[in-house]
């Protein structure tokens, strides 16, 4: 019998836009699988040892929960998340989650707050606010059955840019991304995966799902292989009623721009 324990990180705070959707994903389609699934709800003051864990999970948050968390998430957990970040051990982040790993966050007042530097990236304020439908194409999760575009919804001022050492998730196909500028979204960095995509991102996304949980469980299980396949007919149709919704969209207002 195989088992997977997910650790949900300060999940009563970071939590916006049903990003705990994420965890009920992973969590279904284990058991969908005879897999036995553990959450462990850590939050600020709780001692947390991610050797215990599988799967790491951050959600986003409005700035000021972000600054909530930050003291806790650098000073008390901060050590043993990028030791474990560096040990391969596999984590999700989304938006607010995201930022925090990375080196700062400047306001757009010019204040630099120092985040977690766990990752190379940082992120600066800006007065403009990036939301909307997201569709983002991940050359990762490509193979021949399956197109590696994600969905999902976003709503960030912050703009976020990647050092060398790390790279996107994915290139934007509708959206703002990272900074609506550079044409990516998220980042990657060992087995870490981080995206501004909310939704909750993994229920439309099966494929992404499937794949964080099979990098974690053979990371625990050497000779654990692939997941059998689901029936994903529902989450198919939610993902591809965006994409046709959002690539129709954009065709039309491409035209109002030429008539
Ligand atoms: N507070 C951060 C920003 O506005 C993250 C927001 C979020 O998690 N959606 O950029």
């Amino acid at each position: 019998m195989y088992t997977i324990e997910i650790c949900h990180l300060y999940p009563e705070i970071l939590n916006l836009y049903g990003d705990k959707g994420n965890i009920t994903a992973l969590k279904k389609r284990c058991e969908w699988r005879g897999i036995d699934v553990k959450i462990h709800n850590i939050s600020l003051e709780d001692d947390f040892n991610p050797d215990n864990y599988d799967i790491i999970f951050i959600g986003g948050g409005q700035d000021y929960e972000q600054e909530i968390v930050k003291d806790d998430l650098l000073h008390k957990k901060g050590a043993a998340i990028k030791e474990a970040i560096e040990g391969n051990k596999v984590f999700l982040a989304i938006c607010g989650g995201y930022q925090l790993l990375g080196k700062y966050y400047k306001t757009k007042e010019g204040k630099e707050l120092e985040f977690l530097g766990a990752l190379d990236f940082w992120t600066n304020g800006d007065e403009k606010r990036m939301i909307g439908n997201v569709i983002i194409e991940c050359d990762f999760l490509k193979s021949e059955s399956f197109d590696g575009k994600i969905v999902g919804f976003e709503n960030h001022s912050g703009k976020t840019y990647l050092g060398k050492d790390i790279t996107p998730l994915g290139k934007v196909i509708i959206g703002y991304g990272n900074n609506g500028e550079d044409g990516y979204e998220g980042a990657v960095y060992k087995n870490v995966y981080c995206s501004y995509l909310h939704g909750s991102l993994l229920p439309k996304n099966p494929a992404f799902t499937d794949f964080l949980l099979e990098k974690a469980l053979n990371n625990k299980y050497k000779d654990f292989g692939t997941l059998p396949n689901l029936d994903d007919s529902f989450e198919m149709a939610a993902r591809n009623s965006v994409i046709n919704r959002l690539i129709t969209s954009n065709k039309i207002n491409k035209l109002r721009k030429i008539f």
